[in-house]
């Protein structure tokens, strides 16, 4: 069974070749553009995905060494997303889907970040459910009970900022370029986690808040600033070691409520902040720390990818959940 999977949510354009539950290819190309800007610009992300969807799928097909017409049917992510990015990919699988006349399988981007764990990849176990998922984003941050494939609920979820959000706001905080996640990470490692400290969130149950940290680094930035300009510089390490530890610290207080609550004790991550070298670590302490078994994805399925709506897409043929040419691309989607 060979499925086409696009993905344009956001300000990546990407597409995957899935042969049943095994990716054959999988090609992201980023749009660097929004670096200069700080930001994702949603105009200029709707031009780049229109320029790059077709080599990007072209590029897929040929990476995966097959026909198009080898293809039994097409998965794109129908949300959420920003509209116009959305509407390339869909748009386009619609295409592809009559002309090739094969199904039209839509999929929830947020599913995806966390059924990537069902990529057959050897040397991964694939979770057993239910289980409970901790998917944090640009956009989200939130636990989830997994029942089933298409049986989930979010028991925990942020009411302010994304975690993905706060990472990148800090890092503006210090000057560094969009998106600062990844930066933040590479500092991180070569400082002291406890060099400063902030005060974490007091949010009831399993809930997160970001909002307030961000006002605190920034007035930590600020104060240390006005004593010393070279403040950032000399201290950029430390720096971004306390602020990825302070983060760390929240999820994991959530995460631990969250199995206590549930009694249970297999915890996946997924989304672009899974790719943390400290979450994931923590993460692989936990299993002798708190007796969990812990599923942490292969890189490239952590950050916005296709390889992820195709296995989704995969699952969904399975139980022949497909779509008509109708279906509308949603910016906010129903869990
Ligand atoms: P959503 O999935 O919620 O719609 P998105 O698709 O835009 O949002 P992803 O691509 O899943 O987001 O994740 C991007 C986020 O991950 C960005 O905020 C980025 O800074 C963050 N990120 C990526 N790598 C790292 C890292 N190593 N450490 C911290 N954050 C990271
Ligand atoms: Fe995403």
């Amino acid at each position: 069974l060979f499925i086409l999977a696009i993905e344009s949510s956001c300000d990546d354009t990407a597409a995957a070749i899935l042969q049943d539950n095994k990716v054959l290819s999988n090609v992201v190309a980023n749009q660097s553009i929004h670096g200069e800007y700080g930001g994702v610009v949603p105009e200029l992300a709707s031009r780049a995905h229109q320029q790059n969807i077709v080599p990007v799928i072209e590029m897929a097909i040929r990476k995966a060494n097959i026909d198009k017409k080898q293809l039994n049917a097409i998965a794109f992510t129908q949300g959420p997303g920003l509209m116009g990015s959305l509407l390339v990919g869909s748009s386009f699988a619609k295409s592809l889907s009559l002309a090739l006349k094969v199904p039209l399988i839509a999929v929830n981007h947020m599913h995806a970040h966390i059924l990537a764990h069902f990529i057959e990849e050897e040397g991964y176990d694939k979770p057993e459910f239910p289980f409970l998922a901790l998917t944090i984003s640009g956009g989200h941050t939130q636990i989830v009970k997994v029942n089933d494939f298409f049986d989930m609920e979010i028991i925990g979820e942020t009411t302010d900022d994304a975690v993905g959000e706060a990472f990148d706001k800090s890092a503006k905080i210090l000057g560094l370029p969009y998106p600062g996640g990844p930066l933040v990470d590479k500092y991180a490692k070569l400082g002291n986690p406890k060099a400063f400290s902030f005060t974490k969130p007091k949010v009831p149950g399993l809930d997160f808040s970001f909002s307030g940290l961000k006002t605190a680094i920034l007035y930590f930035i600020q104060k240390n600033v006005a004593q010393n300009p070279n403040f950032i510089e000399e201290n950029l390490n430390d720096i971004c070691a306390s602020i990825q530890h302070t983060i760390i610290e929240i999820l994991m207080d959530k995460l631990k409520l969250a199995a206590q609550q549930t009694g249970i004790n297999q915890i996946a991550i997924g989304g672009g902040v899974s790719a943390n070298s400290g979450i994931r670590q923590t993460l692989k302490e936990a299993e002798t720390k708190y007796g969990w078994k812990t599923f942490i994805p292969k890189f490239e399925y952590t950050t916005d990818n296709a390889a992820m709506i195709g296995i989704v897409g995969y699952h969904k043929y399975l139980a022949s959940k497909f779509e008509d040419n109708s279906v509308v691309s949603k910016a906010r989607i129903p869990f």
